[in-house]
């Protein structure tokens, strides 16, 4: 029998998670979740989907050595164990890339050399990629690890669109330009919008709205990306969760000069308690809109400020592709969330947008389009699905092909 298993993972800095999946159908075999790794109470959660039958597990895991053992326990519990050969590879999700990994690669020990020099850029996010990596190889040193990164889709941007206007030989040495995030996400919604429209990626405009907790938006010109609103960091952009998205970064000097604050103090203002959260106390977007019904001033400004920030990308990608054939909302918000997107494009009927308020009200986990027949653009709601791409991107690559779904 030939290999079609691809195992996924996603290492945060005290967390795992992970999926297996089949790469004959893109099915997913089992899916779980490691969290508060290092502590007393590390908590396990897998689920293998031939029962559905989630099993949970709490105790003290020291490291990601000891979680990734732990997985491979429970995957072979369900007869999935990581020691089968049907076990093709091991896809890493691998958060910056740099100016260099273009596509998802093959991992040696250069390319574990590289990801180690962009820690500089990606301070919380490569370190804990990297342990995720090398304990994985530890495991199955025998099998192809494939690191797919979540700048690479944006690498196609232009000089004029990933360069900051600062002095060149200080970008330069300190690597300071517009890199872009949740790159997988925007890879596999602009492909899934030009699928729902029949027509062929490279055919296609899209702006992609990707709402989540973090959230980010990009023009994808027939395929390629071609601007996306997070930079050096995922915090440049959209508003989101908790972090501010774009502001004039001389509130930062004043914020030292004048309210006496630390680096790491603004680092945790902007990430962490900016955004939604800052200006109501609350990130999610479901206690959001139960505050506004119940006319709350606060929960609706915030509302108001984030659609604000949401529609001037919507207009600024309009202007840099030209031509936009589909604008399409994913992750959680965008996902669910029928108020935000008929708010962002409200008003845009210029610009050929518009939401037709039945469709839009209509709940599915299926890519659909929520504009009326009539309308010029497109408007959809693609699920995005980040392991599948991932799963997908590194079956290819190890069976030299491209093609799945
Ligand atoms: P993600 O980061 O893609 O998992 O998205 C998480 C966010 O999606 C949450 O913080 C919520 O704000 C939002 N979300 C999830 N479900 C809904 C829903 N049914 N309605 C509105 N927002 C939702």
């Amino acid at each position: 029998m030939s290999s079609s298993r691809v195992l996924v993972l996603n290492s945060g800095s005290s967390s795992v998670k992970y999926q297996l999946l089949d790469m004959r159908d893109g099915s997913r075999l089992a899916v779980g979740l490691v969290e508060r790794i290092g502590e007393e109470t590390s908590r396990l959660k897998h689920t293998p989907l031939a029962t559905g039958e989630s099993r949970e597990w709490t105790g003290a895991m020291a490291d990601h050595e000891a979680a990734l053992k732990a997985v491979s326990e429970e995957l072979t519990r369900d007869g999935l164990g990581l020691d089968s050969p049907e076990l093709a590879a091991i896809g890493h999700r691998v958060v910056h890339g740099g100016k260099l990994f273009t596509e998802p690669t093959v991992i040696d020990d250069a390319v574990l050399a590289e990801i180690e020099r962009l820690i500089p850029v990606a301070p919380l996010h490569n370190p804990a990629n990297l342990t995720g990596i090398r304990t994985a190889q530890a495991l199955r040193p025998d099998l192809p690890q494939v690191a797919v990164f979540d700048t690479a889709f944006h690498t196609t941007m232009p000089e004029s669109a990933a360069r900051y206007a600062i002095d060149v030989k200080t970008a330069d040495e300190h690597r300071i330009r517009r890199y872009g995030f949740h790159g997988t996400s925007h890879a596999y919604v602009s492909r899934a919008t030009a699928e729902l429209l029949g027509k062929d990626p490279s055919d296609v405009n899209v702006i992609v709205l990707h709402l989540g907790n973090g959230a980010s938006a990009s023009a994808v010109e027939g395929g390629r990306c071609v601007d996306t609103s997070m930079g050096l960091t995922p915090l440049e952009g959209l508003v989101m969760g908790t972090r501010s998205g774009d502001m004039d970064p001389a509130v930062i000097f004043h914020l030292m000069r004048v309210g006496g604050m630390s680096t790491d103090e603004i680092d945790t203002l902007l990430n962490k308690k900016s955004g939604l959260i800052g200006l109501c106390g609350d990130n999610d977007m479901r206690e959001i809109r139960r505050r506004i019904d119940e006319g709350d001033e606060q929960a609706q400004l915030a509302f108001d400020i984030y659609i604000h920030r949401l529609k001037k990308y919507i207009g600024a990608y309009y202007a840099v592709l030209g031509r936009v054939d589909a604008v399409a909302f994913t992750a959680g918000v965008g996902e669910n969330a029928s108020p935000v997107r008929e708010a962002a494009v409200a008003g845009l009927e210029a610009l050929g947008l518009a939401v037709d308020s039945e469709l839009n009200a209509v709940r599915s986990d299926e890519p659909r389009l929520i504009s009326p027949e009539s309308a010029r653009v497109a408007v959809a709601v693609v699920p995005t699905d980040e392991e599948l791409e991932i799963a997908t991107q590194t079956y290819a690559l190890v069976n030299g092909s491209r093609n799945l779904t």
